[in-house]
């Protein structure tokens, strides 16, 4: 009888352990929605229907987090950018109920959030920048320099105009280099530095040292970004990117500077990822040793654990 009662027990008890739900992952789940800020829609066009986050939302959202995909017009400033940006924030938080979002941008995304969370502290637990030329993008300068008054075909060696041509296209979406120029001049060296003169905060005061961790209402400020313009050979862009490096003197992802990513506190500057790898383009090509999407879920996860 005794026996009998104890097998008993122990079937209800091993049934129980394996009648509960698998546990929900929560490693991404944060506490305030994650707002995603892509960079110049140039990437829109460039991949079609393709997710310009490739693969990060499905996989933030796989880990609890409620993730948004913002879309800001192309061909304006970084305030008329922000202004876009902050008023899809806005929704989210009505949607949501959330106080706050954390907001992570890819390269002019980067500038993108910076003002939202200037104008409106407030409503920002964290600023996130990836690949994001807080101190301008040379090839920005050296577009705009040698690509005025229509001397396309002119000023650039015949030899890298259509590489440069395929850049442009990366970078602006636009078949016509004079409105990329135009596109460009929130990212020259001019158009940043007087983007930072109004909205300073998290952005490194020497030349390439480190922002402050926090902002004023203890926003989170943290950045990353690579530095290998060539990590895929089976990635057409890869090759782009290696071509626009040469336009750097230092250590770059193909299109932003290592020193120029830097904002708040630095969780890397130096992946092997160039300028798209950061966001897991093309489909998911990058360098074989370096998960973009991992290094995503990881900045949830600190944020998760940041209590944000
Ligand atoms: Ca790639």
């Amino acid at each position: 009888m005794r026996n009998a009662v104890r097998t008993l027990v122990l079937t209800v008890a091993v049934l129980a352990i394996w009648a509960q739900p698998a546990r929900a992952d929560t490693y991404t789940q944060t506490k305030y929605p994650i707002v995603l800020a892509h960079g110049m829609a140039g990437f829109d066009s460039l991949f079609g229907v393709l997710d310009y986050f490739y693969g990060i939302e499905s996989s933030l959202k796989s880990g609890g987090a409620k993730v948004y995909i913002t879309h800001v017009p192309q061909f304006n400033s970084t305030e008329a950018r922000g202004e876009a940006l902050l008023a899809q924030v806005q929704d989210v938080l009505a949607r949501t109920g959330a106080a706050k979002v954390n907001l992570i941008g890819h390269s002019h995304g980067g500038l993108d959030v910076r003002y939202v969370a200037a104008v409106r502290p407030d409503l920002v637990a964290s600023v996130t920048t990836v690949g994001s030329p807080h101190k301008g993008a040379d090839l920005a300068d050296y577009l705009r320099n040698h690509l005025q008054g229509g001397s396309f075909t002119e000023s650039v060696l015949a030899y890298f105009a259509n590489s440069l041509g395929t850049v442009l296209g990366l970078l602006s979406g636009h078949t016509q280099p004079q409105d990329a120029i135009g596109a460009l001049a929130a990212l020259s060296k001019t158009g940043t530095s007087a983007f930072t003169a109004k909205f300073p905060a998290g952005v490194p005061t020497t030349s390439c040292g480190s922002g402050a961790a926090t902002g004023t209402l203890g926003q989170r400020y943290y950045s990353w970004s690579g530095t290998d313009p060539f990590t895929n050979l089976l990635d057409a862009s890869d090759y782009a990117l290696k071509l626009s490096s040469f336009f750097y003197s230092g250590s770059n992802d193909g299109l932003v500077g290592r020193c120029s990513s830097r904002f708040g506190t630095v969780i890397r500057d130096d992946y092997d990822m160039n300028h798209l790898d950061e966001v897991n383009q093309v489909l998911g090509l990058t360098a074989f040793f370096t998960n973009p999407v991992s290094v995503f879920r990881n900045q949830a996860n600190r944020l998760k654990t940041a209590g944000l």
